[in-house]
């Protein structure tokens, strides 16, 4: 089959591209794409790409951080800035695919993937597109609808940094060597006030279609301490709200079980 590649030099002309034709998909680093390709697969008959390096930025303002759609795995594990980020990042693949995989494309990857998006959700990620009217959508909310035509060219990624890199937890459950792929993943962002949260936020990958923030769970840590008994209302709740999946990886079976488990871990600081 015929592959249609466009390379623009300018990001507003990549996303024209791509929202006046239907047909075409943005190629990032291509960890995903290039498989479908491979394979022969007749949806991707057509792909845009740009050699814009804006793309690729990452830059802090105030007490938020712009991860480019384009910049990579090891992109962000090269940023001091986003120390608190890196056990997210180098979850992802092994050192090849960090090399290639975009923070962008993450967004996009199907349930076991998407260990960095699943760590976004509790930073108030909000995606950021170019050109067209949408300037920017809450993470949630772009995970919620993104399998919907038209598929807009996701520009960038603004997260809030944690105001202690202790509040932020990120913990990854895998059994396959060395693709690592997800039984499960936790992120949590945990102030505290007093030695007591306030203002929890908790998301699970793999545990459902799309990463999602588990609010019953986030209900349960509101004002306790973050000891064995204080984390047992949260431990209670960890499958509220919950679809995981039987795949390859692991049952939805073994997935509720385990999960209240590494759930205390995460919050108990016994994570990595
Ligand atoms: C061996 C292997 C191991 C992997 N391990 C992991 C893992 O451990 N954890 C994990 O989370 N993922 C993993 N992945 C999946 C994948 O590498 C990552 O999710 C990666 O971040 C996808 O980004 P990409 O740039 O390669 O996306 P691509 O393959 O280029 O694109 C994927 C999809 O996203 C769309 N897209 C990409 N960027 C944009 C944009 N800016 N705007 C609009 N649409 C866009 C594309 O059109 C396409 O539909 C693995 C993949 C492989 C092959």
């Amino acid at each position: 089959m015929v592959v249609s590649v466009r390379t623009y030099d300018q990001v507003g002309e990549a996303a024209n591209a791509l929202s006046s034709d239907r047909e075409a998909y943005f190629l990032a680093g291509g960890t995903l794409l290039m498989r479908g390709v491979n394979e022969g697969s007749r949806a991707l008959s057509t792909l845009v790409r740009t050699t814009d390096s804006s793309l690729r930025q990452i830059q802090s303002s105030g007490s938020r951080i712009e991860i480019g759609a384009a910049a990579t795995m090891s992109d962000i594990l090269a940023n001091r800035e986003l120390s608190f980020l890196h056990p997210a990042a180098r979850a992802v693949g092994g050192p090849a695919i960090r090399n290639m995989a975009t923070a962008g494309g993450n967004l996009f990857a199907r349930t076991p993937y998407g260990d960095l998006t699943t760590a976004f959700l509790v930073l108030d990620a909000m995606v950021n597109f170019a050109g067209g009217s949408q300037a920017q959508l809450p993470l949630g909310q772009f995970l919620a609808e993104r399998e919907k035509q038209p598929r807009p060219l996701v520009a960038g990624i603004s997260i809030e940094r944690p105001t202690s890199a202790a509040a932020f937890r990120f913990l990854k459950v895998s059994r396959v060597k060395p693709e690592r792929l997800s039984v499960m993943c936790m992120a949590a962002l945990l102030p505290q006030s007093g030695g007591r949260v306030q203002g929890a936020r908790v998301a699970y990958g793999a545990m459902a279609p799309t990463p999602i923030r588990m609010t019953a769970v986030e209900q349960a840590l509101e004002g306790v301490t973050l000891d064995e008994s204080g984390v047992q209302a949260a431990a209670a709740a960890a499958n509220t709200g919950a679809s995981p999946a039987t795949d390859a990886i692991a049952s939805e079976w073994y997935r509720r079980e385990v999960a209240p488990v590494h759930l205390k871990r995460l919050l108990l600081g016994q994570g990595s």
